[in-house]
C-alpha cells in the first residue's frame, strides 16, 4: 500500500531531512586521510543525538543484511557501491566516499546520501559524482504530478547510462515515512510513461548509483552488506527524500 503524506506529515518529515544534512556536512568536514569511517559515524550519532533524533539505520536488519545494521551511516569507499560498513578503514590519499544516512524525528524518516572526495581527487572520479548529482537532479525535476514512476527512473538513465556509466536496478529508491523503506519502489531505471502515477503527497527516496567501469554488475561482499561494483571499478551513490506537492518536487534532505 502507498500512504500518500499531508502537509504536515512532509513538514516532520523535513525535520529529519534537515538532520540527515546536519549529518552530512558534519562528516564531509570531518574526512579526510587517515581518518576512519567508524570514526565518522562516531560524528554521525553525535548529530544525530544532539537533535534529539533517531538513527533509521542502526539495527535495521532487511533480508538482504547478515545480520542487523551496526552503524548509523553506510561509508562506500572507491569500489564499494551500496552498504559500506563503517569499519576501522583508515581513508586514503584520493579515496571516493559515499556517506548513507537516514534518521527519524517524532518517527518520521529522512533518507540521503552525498558522494565526495578524500584529499588529492582524481579528475574522473569528480566527474562521476557531478554526473551522478546530475542524475538525481533530472530524477528529482521528473517527481511532479501527473508524471509517471518511470519517467523519473528514464530520466536518471537517460544522464547516467548517456555518460558511459554501469547502473543497476536492484538496489534502487523506496518511499519514506514512518518506515525509512516503504511502497513504492523507484526504479534507477525505466520507460517512461509507465508505472504508478505521482500524486502530490507521495514522499520517495531517489538514489541512482553509477559504476564508472560501465558494467551493471555488481556482487555483494563477504561482510554480508556492501555490494561493490563487478568489475573493481569506482562507484558512487546520491540520494534526496523527495516530496512530490501541486508546487512540484521539494526535496526534504536539505541543509
Ligand atoms: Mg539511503
Ligand atoms: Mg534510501
Amino acid at each position: 500500500m502507498i500512504e500518500l503524506k499531508t502537509a504536515g506529515e512532509i513538514a516532520a518529515m523535513r525535520e529529519a531531512g534537515r538532520v540527515v544534512a546536519a549529518v552530512h556536512a558534519a562528516v564531509r568536514e570531518r574526512a579526510a586521510v587517515g581518518v576512519s569511517l567508524a570514526q565518522l559515524d562516531e560524528v554521525a550519532r553525535t548529530v544525530i543525538e544532539d537533535a534529539r533524533a533517531g538513527a533509521s539505520f542502526l539495527g535495521y536488519h532487511p533480508a538482504f543484511g547478515a545480520t542487523p545494521y551496526p552503524g548509523v551511516i553506510c561509508a562506500s569507499v572507491n569500489g564499494v557501491m551500496l552498504h559500506g560498513l563503517p569499519t576501522p578503514y583508515r581513508l586514503r590519499d584520493g579515496d571516493l566516499l559515499s556517506v548513507d544516512c537516514g534518521a527519524y524525528v517524532d518517527g518520521w524518516h529522512a533518507d540521503g546520501t552525498v558522494s565526495f572526495t578524500v584529499g588529492e581527487p582524481r579528475a574522473e572520479d569528480l566527474k562521476l559524482i557531478k554526473v551522478a548529482e546530475e542524475t538525481l537532479a533530472a530524477g528529482i525535476e521528473a517527481a511532479v504530478p501527473g508524471g509517471r514512476m518511470g519517467d523519473i527512473g528514464h530520466a536518471m538513465s537517460t544522464v547516467g547510462r548517456g555518460a558511459g556509466y554501469g547502473m543497476q536496478n536492484d538496489f534502487g529508491g523506496h518511499g519514506i515515512g514512518r518506515a525509512m523503506h516503504e511502497s513504492p519502489f523507484v526504479p534507477n531505471e525505466a520507460r517512461g510513461g509507465r508505472g504508478l502515477l505521482l500524486r502530490p503527497g507521495l514522499v520517495i527516496a531517489i538514489e541512482p548509483s553509477l559504476m564508472a567501469g560501465g558494467d551493471d554488475g555488481y556482487y555483494m561482499a563477504d561482510d554480508g552488506w556492501s555490494v561493490c561494483s563487478a568489475d573493481g571499478s569506482r562507484s558512487v551513490h546520491v540520494e534526496h527524500t523527495v516530496a512530490v506537492t501541486s508546487d512540484g518536487p521539494v526535496i526534504l534532505t536539505l541543509p
